[in-house]
């Protein structure tokens, strides 16, 4: 099919707006899958994407549809994952597109990550064509939702197609509506072949399976081609487009989106934004935008039985195959045993991995606090890169430490900006602007330290804001700031895995905090127990656990039902974990309460 009848298009939405459903409409109407198939959503087929609502993976599909003019389309729909965490991949992605659709609820208008996207989109130049879905809902407002078109994203609401995804009203409108406004690719026709890479998945049957669009030359089975970042060369073994199942085919030419096979090993092998080009005729550029990705957040994870190491050792192994984003290096510790330092995208993408390691592969875990990565300089004028508390050099040592700073929009009812404003301030964050929406909602510009937004930021905004508040990050740099290690001391011994890094304002309160939550999980001993937070020596908090006296027959531990029955079920099996830290033994579950609640 000529590239003039090609359109590569994502959509983008804020989450719930009704992305999945409208796919699947589009689908639906294009015959591309059956109304039968369709029953469980096809695009967001990974379980926990789909309870969370979230795409992690983009997976791409093809349609054909045949438009009113007569004429037969190729429509290329890009999924998109709807998380910050994951922005580069979101503009890698739209770097395969000419045009998003943007969807709207319209009852919610637009919101936080609405924005975000847009302006990813915007970056990339897109035709951005708005839909305002779910318009069958009474409380639905067309009107307003076009004077947010025009008011916050500067957008012509003229375009924009009221549509219903659930009830199916204008799905043909939008796709006529595609085929009519944006444009298809262009083909530089210079006589090279230079394809983006902007996704690859792990198949267990087939490997590396890498998701391309197609610039300029063909691509075919049998023909030697380059990876640009890395100057590998490899063979194509396959080629194909998604229909939606991967369907093998011919060749894939300038305009197209599909999939290739070459005898890749690993993910990481294949780098999001990469361009693959032929090896015996190389492109002499490569296509713009390539980043290489690393990991912003840290986290230690052991396995909660010290038998399962090696388990632990093949699962993180095996879910790197299918995250590249994902990094991790063994480490020990002193409390915890033998385990990894594992690196993420961001906090979401922590959780993520925390929880297929723990249904995918059933392995029971502990994380430690998650960390970001500090600058410093020290006082001999090198600098290095801290992740993990235990390596931060002793104070006299520390010139200067710089932590990340991200820019968070927050989109909020009117009624809640005095909270909120508060909220900030406590996350050491500073309100740089706010901007007034509609006659019910601003916007906040703000920076904050991302170490402050790591643990339970976004769930006090939906708290303080009734659910109604929603935001959205970006990196902005890294600022110095007065940030010191504290350590945790039981009956005198440093316990490494609850030595966190914190800015000296909140020092005392977190350690009391920890000191506390410590008394209530250590079980007394013999002795009186000391319970001791420290910054370079200096005690700024302390609790202490009187001796054990006879009758003292079981002692409760908080927390939830659940863990604590799986809990004493481990016990009941005979594998009761004490860990020695000097002369104390601290039951396991002590460790998993409190890195669990902080
Ligand atoms: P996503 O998070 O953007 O992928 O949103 P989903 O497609 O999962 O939709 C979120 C919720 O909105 C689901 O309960 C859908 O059934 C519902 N929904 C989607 N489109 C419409 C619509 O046009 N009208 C109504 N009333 N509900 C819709």
């Amino acid at each position: 099919m000529s590239i003039e009848r090609t359109r590569n298009f994502s959509i983008i939405a804020h989450i719930d707006h009704g992305k999945t459903t409208l796919s699947d409409r589009l689908l639906e109407f294009t015959k591309t899958i059956s109304q039968r198939e369709q029953q469980a959503q096809l695009l967001d087929a990974m379980d926990l994407e789909r309870e969370r609502g979230i795409t992690i993976k983009a997976h791409p599909v093809c349609m054909f549809y045949k438009a009113k003019d007569g004429l037969e389309y190729k429509l290329n729909l890009l999924d998109t994952p709807g998380h910050v965490d994951f922005s580069y991949e979101v503009s890698r992605s739209l770097a395969a597109c000419e045009g998003a659709l943007l969807l709207i609820d319209a009852s919610q208008g637009v919101e936080a990550q609405t924005v975000a996207n847009l302006n990813l989109a915007m970056q990339q130049d897109l035709h951005v064509i708005p839909v305002i879905n779910k318009v069958d809902l009474p409380s639905a407002d067309i009107d307003k939702c076009k004077r947010q078109l025009e008011d916050i994203l500067q957008l012509p609401s003229d375009e924009a197609v009221p549509a219903s995804a659930k009830m199916g009203i204008g799905i043909e409108d939008i796709l006529e509506a595609i085929v009519a406004y944006m444009p298809p690719p262009k083909d530089p026709a210079d006589g090279y072949v230079r394809a983006s890479v902007f996704d690859s998945i792990f198949d267990p049957y087939r490997g590396v399976v890498s998701y391309v669009r197609v610039v300029s030359g063909t691509i075919v089975r049998g023909q030697k081609v380059r990876m640009m970042s890395t100057g590998l060369d490899y063979e194509i073994k396959d080629v194909g487009i998604f229909r939606p199942k991967m369907t093998a085919c011919e060749k894939l030419e300038p305009g197209d989106v599909g999939y290739l096979i070459a005898n890749v090993k690993s993910t990481a092998d294949v780098k999001i934004g990469d361009t693959i080009t032929e090896s015996r005729r190389p492109s002499p550029e490569p296509l713009p935008g390539f980043k290489e990705i690393h990991p912003l957040v840290f986290s230690g994870i052991y396995p909660v039985s010290t038998d399962d190491f090696e388990a632990l050792k093949l699962a993180v192994g095996k879910l790197q195959i299918n995250d590249a984003a994902f990094t991790f290096m063994a480490e020990s510790s002193a409390a915890l045993g033998f385990g990894f330092r594992c690196g993420f995208l961001g906090l979401l993408h922590m959780e993520i991995v925390q929880e297929r390691l723990r249904r995918e592969f059933n392995m029971d875990v502990i994380s430690t606090y998650p960390s970001v990565i500090y600058e410093v300089r020290k006082t001999d004028g090198t600098e290095m890169l801290v992740d993990n508390p235990t390596f931060l050099p002793s104070a006299n040592e520390i010139d200067e430490i710089r932590e990340p700073m991200v820019r968070v929009n927050i989109m909020i009812p009117n009624d809640y900006i005095g909270d909120m404003m508060q909220l900030v301030m406590d996350k050491r964050g500073q309100v740089n602007n706010t901007e007034t929406l509609d006659d019910r909602r601003v916007l906040l510009h703000t920076v904050i330290p991302l170490n402050e937004i790591l643990v339970d930021f976004n769930d006090k905004l939906k708290s303080i804001t009734r659910g109604y508040g929603s935001m959205d990050y970006e990196h902005a740099g890294t600022q110095a700031a007065e940030l010191v290690k504290m350590d945790i001391l039981i009956a005198g011994d440093p316990v490494d895995a609850f030595s966190c890094i914190v800015h000296r304002s909140k020092a005392e309160s977190r350690g009391r905090q920890l000191c506390q939550k410590l008394k209530e999980v250590i079980p007394q001993q013999l002795f009186v127990v000391a319970i001791q937070a420290a910054i370079g020596g200096k005690v700024i908090a302390r609790e202490s656990i009187s001796a054990l006296r006879k009758d003292v027959t079981a002692k409760c531990y908080g927390g939830d039902i659940s863990r604590k029955r799986k809990l004493l079920e481990k016990q009941k099996e005979g594998k009761k974990k004490m860990k020695a830290i000097g002369k104390v033994n601290i039951p396991q579950e002590a460790f998993i309460e409190v890195l669990k609640t902080n």
